[in-house]
């Protein structure tokens, strides 16, 4: 399960740590027109939307880049340039699709929740009700931020009875959390190769409605991130319309099919169930306290409030950590002093029982007796 003995275990938002076999793949040149390389892509393609419950009435289209790149080129192409998107924030990803879409010099709107705070459907009700210029609504899965759980299915519920658009960022979560298209109705679910699905990073795939992507023609503001070109191009010949990132592509097919021998959705979500619980319970044995109570948070990132002892200093426990084997990530919160610690990836609970040793050590090393942070978090373990 882990990766080669040089190689850190990265315990982040990504990129993550990724199999031999996954980095293996990489090791061969692909022409972007051979037939074999061309039958590759159409299994990927297959398979995601396989895996959205979107057979027949949704498709796949992947777009080189990381992450946001696929998120903007999907609200790009379905938002219409008179179109106005609702965004669920409650972090900084949610931030990030209000941006970009006003980059785009398109209307767009957040109703904002604390970063420790799902989102609130009822309050979409609202404004939806109060707001009959709004077509499309985005929410994040997973917010990154803060590694809080958001309410997807209810979120498209309201959508659904209001008639309007829903627009998925499930980066963190696609692979790992389930989101079927014939339950929770959506017009897009975005995510990117290298999270739950533990490829490697460069690029991004959208599983879109057809009818959504058809009538999304001629919207997209970019030549590169047009998402209706780049489907038309994969049906005209199966094709990349730019330079498809091959090795990426190989070794993407290589994680999907470890994902299913893994038992698919439910097979790699319970194996980052249970890094997460031994991640919580070991972390809380040292003191440490959670921003995001249990029962709100997604088996994907936790975020840890950072200690009150003055001896602990993030950047030398960071080093410390990361001369042991193990890298960590900076919080990114607005609300509160912060650290993460990641359970996706190539990693299995030896991998998170192994940082949690180190952490131990470390705290030992600079004289930090306890976690505790200075406020006392709202989570226990
Ligand atoms: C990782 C992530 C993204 C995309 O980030 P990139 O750095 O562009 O890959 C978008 N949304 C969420 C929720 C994420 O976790």
């Amino acid at each position: 399960m882990a990766a080669a003995v040089t190689d850190p275990i990265l315990l982040t938002p990504g990129p993550l740590t990724t199999s031999a076999t996954v980095k293996e793949a990489m090791l061969r040149d692909w022409g972007s027109r051979d037939d074999a390389f061309i039958a590759i892509n159409r299994r990927i393609r297959d398979r995601l939307v396989e895996m959205a419950g979107g057979v027949g009435s949704h498709v796949c289209v992947p777009i080189q880049g990381s992450g946001t790149f696929a998120i903007e080129a999907t609200v790009g192409t379905l938002l219409p340039r008179e179109g106005k998107l609702l965004v669920l924030v409650n972090g900084a990803y949610g931030q990030r699709i209000v941006r970009m879409t006003r980059v785009m010099g398109r209307i767009a709107t957040a109703i904002e929740t604390p970063e420790d705070t799902p989102v609130s459907p009822s309050d979409l009700d609202a404004a939806l009700a109060a707001d009959p210029a709004v077509t499309h609504v985005a929410v994040v899965h997973c917010e990154t931020t803060s590694g809080i759980l958001n309410p997807v299915a209810e979120v498209a519920a309201v959508c659904k009875d209001r008639g309007r658009a829903l627009i998925v960022d499930a980066m963190s979560a696609f692979g790992a959390l389930p989101i079927d298209a014939r339950e929770v109705p959506f017009d897009a679910v975005v995510a990117s190769a290298n999270k739950c699905l533990e490829g490697a990073p460069g690029m991004g795939f959208a599983i879109v409605r057809k009818d959504a992507l058809t009538a999304g023609k001629g919207n997209a503001h970019s030549l590169s991130l047009d998402l209706f070109e780049q489907w038309q191009g994969f049906e005209a010949n199966g094709q990349w319309r730019f330079t498809p990132p091959t090795h990426v592509i190989a070794a993407f097919e290589r994680a999907l099919e470890e994902h299913a021998a893994e038992g698919g959705v439910e097979g790699r979500g319970n194996r980052y169930r249970r890094n997460h619980r031994v991640l919580v319970d070991g972390m809380t044995a040292l003191g440490f306290e959670m921003l995001v109570p249990a029962p709100l948070q997604a088996p994907i990132i936790v975020t840890f409030l950072m200690p009150a002892n003055p001896r602990f200093v993030f950047t030398a426990f960071y080093d410390r950590l990361r001369a042991k084997g193990f890298v960590i990530y900076p919080g990114k919160l607005t609300v509160a002093d912060s650290f993460r610690i990641g359970c996706i990836g190539r990693i299995d609970e030896d991998c998170v029982r192994a940082a949690l040793t180190a952490i131990e050590a470390t705290l030992d090393e600079m004289g930090v007796e306890s976690g505790a942070p200075a406020r006392p978090g709202k989570a226990s373990g």
